[in-house]
């Protein structure tokens, strides 16, 4: 039916223009602060979805770390290449600080401990600390040969910093930490 049908129409078109006319300043700001409100909310559910995604990379990595090579390679390789960066640059700080890590409960420990402090495990002697002290003992054992000790010091000190290859694959404790 025509009529009716441009009767509905008119009357819809004045229901809008009421409506803009009744949209008044403070629903206005009411409506800023709604969508503010579930901008917010969106942007909350956004950062619990990436934190999702990256429990579930982690998840997958851990369980599954072959079914993770196959999938992505490339993060793969992105993450152990950090995890040993991040396992060098520790065994720095600890050369630094002239530390090292018990293997076993993971304390530390002098560089020059034969034993661990906190569970008893004997201790690798770092080769360089070894000739560090087989060194000093000469040294005292021969004062009175200064030119021999002094140029074995030469050579030993030279050689006494660690040298660490960047290894292509991460060891277990690193992997767990990640
Ligand atoms: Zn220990």
């Amino acid at each position: 039916m025509g009529f009716l049908d441009q009767l509905s129409g008119k009357l819809s078109e004045a229901g809008r223009s009421i409506k803009q006319a009744g949209t008044s300043a403070a629903q206005q700001t009411k409506d800023f602060t709604d969508r503010t409100k579930l901008n917010a909310q969106i942007h909350q559910y956004e950062k619990d979805i990436e934190a999702q995604y990256t429990a579930l990379g982690r998840a997958l990595y851990k369980q599954k770390p072959e079914e993770a090579k196959t999938f992505a390679p490339e993060i793969v390789a992105k993450i152990e290449e950090a995890s040993a960066s991040i396992k060098k640059a520790q065994d720095e700080i600890l050369a630094i600080s002239n530390k090292k890590i018990c293997p076993v409960c993971g304390r530390q420990n002098d560089a020059s401990a034969k034993f661990c402090v906190g569970c008893g495990t004997a201790l690798e002697v770092d080769p360089a600390m070894k000739q560090e002290e087989e060194k000093k003992e000469e040294e005292k054992a021969s004062d009175k040969t200064p030119e021999s000790s002094a140029a074995s010091s030469d050579s030993s000190s030279s050689s006494s910093a660690p040298e660490h290859v960047t290894g292509e694959v991460v060891d277990d404790k690193t992997t767990k930490e990640a």
